[in-house]
């Protein structure tokens, strides 16, 4: 028996799950509204967990999204630590781990992504952490006093911010990256080797084109084995290996999914009343040529949110959101503006070695993305190039005599 019905179910209290209550409230939506969250607290913001959280710079009461005050005024009810193990789409009733029955109106399902977990032998010892949920960083966190040496595995975005976070907490780093330069999937190469150049100049060794064979230890880690043989000792290791969108009760249900599930330009699922936002969402991204991607990014989540709400009211809305993103590492702030995947030309302006440069890409003569270290200015300016699709000759891309908005 259906034990509660809301007219829209959230599933998920993330960014973007926040996001759309949020939206849905500021749309003048006046049904009932709840989020099934599976963590057990508030929703909070994901990005410090690997930045300011994990150096101790910044308490968790500042993490959340809203404080609690917010949700009772605007009568968004929060079920916390209440995942959802089953949807019923024809009867529009899901079913929780908790054994409860709730209807929904309209399903929003923003369930984000696990962390993949390591295959190889020793994966589960203690000691292997990921970084995803608060819960995640403080079981870390209650384990760093003691450890003498951390081995990050993968050279992504969190992966060095974790780096960055636990060198300048005083510990011994290694980063092991398989491919052969960090941030290989998001970046051009002048950005990884300005990364991998600061990492090594703070003290951390990165290691690139390394496998892991397996993790060692009998009941807590020891250590990392790779392919040549070395066995790098650790006493904390650090996955950071990318996700998995936990998408399953959804496409058990019926919904179409590849790498996530699949939305149309309302965030759409192919199941009627089911919308999909955030990490999950695989949607055509004009800023990908319209292919289909999932983009893990705060504006992603924000911007879909936005787009379920307004849909939902009846407003007419289509996602066609300018993509962005940023990593803070030491004193580095990196500010991204569309997707880089699919350049031809890579320009840098400025000078890497004066911290302050960015890197401008091309695909078939016009500006598809700008990455922007310490360049407030030319993320804001590099936007609008971005957004025009602007053909501009790299010379002056290049040339720092002249501002980016001189080019548009
Ligand atoms: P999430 O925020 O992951 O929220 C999903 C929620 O759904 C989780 O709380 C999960 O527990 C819950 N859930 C899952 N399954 C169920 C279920 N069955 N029932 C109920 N609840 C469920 N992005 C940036 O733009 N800039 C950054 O600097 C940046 N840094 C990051 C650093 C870290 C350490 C991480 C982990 C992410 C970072 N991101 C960053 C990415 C960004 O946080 C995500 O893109 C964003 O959180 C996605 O929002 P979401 O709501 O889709 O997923």
């Amino acid at each position: 028996m259906t034990e509660a019905r809301y007219d829209v179910v959230i599933v998920g209290g993330g960014h973007a799950g926040a996001q759309a209550a949020i939206a849905l409230r500021q749309e003048k939506f006046a049904g009932t509204v709840a989020i099934l969250a599976a963590e057990p607290e508030l929703p909070y913001e994901r990005p410090p967990l690997s930045k300011e959280y994990l150096a101790s710079d910044k308490p968790f009461e500042r993490l959340l999204i809203r404080p609690a005050t917010f949700w009772t005024e605007r009568e968004v009810d929060i079920l916390l630590a209440e995942a959802v193990i089953a949807v019923d789409a024809a009867e529009r009733v899901l079913r929780t781990d908790s054994g409860r029955a709730i209807g929904y109106g309209e399903l929003i399902w923003a369930t984000g992504g696990a962390p993949r977990r390591l295959t190889c032998d020793g994966h589960a010892l203690r000691g292997v952490h990921a970084i995803r949920t608060r819960g995640d960083v403080d079981r870390l966190l209650a384990e760093l006093p003691g450890a003498r040496q951390v081995v990050v595995l993968g050279g992504g975005y969190i992966g060095l911010e974790a780096a960055a976070a636990l060198t300048k907490l005083g510990k011994p780093v290694t980063l092991v990256e398989t491919l052969d330069r960090v941030l290989a999937r998001v970046a051009g190469e002048p950005l990884s080797r300005f990364f991998e150049a600061e990492h090594r100049a703070r003290g951390v060794r990165v290691l690139l084109n390394a496998r892991v064979v397996c993790v060692e230890g009998s009941d807590k880690v020891d250590g990392v084995r790779l392919a040549d043989g070395e066995l790098l000792p650790a006493d904390i290791v650090i996955v950071g290996i990318g996700i998995v969108p936990a998408i399953e009760p959804l496409v058990a249900a019926g919904a179409s999914a590849g790498d996530g599930v699949l939305v149309d330009a309302q965030c759409r699922t192919t199941l009627p009343h089911v919308f999909a936002i955030g990490d999950i969402a695989a949607h055509a991204n004009a800023f990908a040529d319209g292919a289909t991607i999932r983009l893990e990014s705060v504006q992603n989540a924000n911007d879909q949110a936005v787009i379920a709400a307004r849909t939902i009211v009846g407003r007419e809305a289509r996602y066609e959101a300018m993509p962005w993103f940023w990593s803070n590492q030491y004193d580095l702030k990196l500010q991204t503006v569309g997707l880089s995947a699919g350049f031809d030309e890579a320009v840098v302006r400025g000078e890497p070695a004066a911290r302050s440069f960015s890197v401008i890409y091309l695909r078939g003569g016009r500006v598809i993305a700008v990455d922007a270290v310490n360049a407030v200015k030319d993320y804001v300016q590099g936007r609008a190039l971005v957004v025009a699709g602007a053909k501009v000759d790299p010379a002056d891309l290049a040339n720092t005599g002249k501002s980016l908005k001189e080019l548009l």
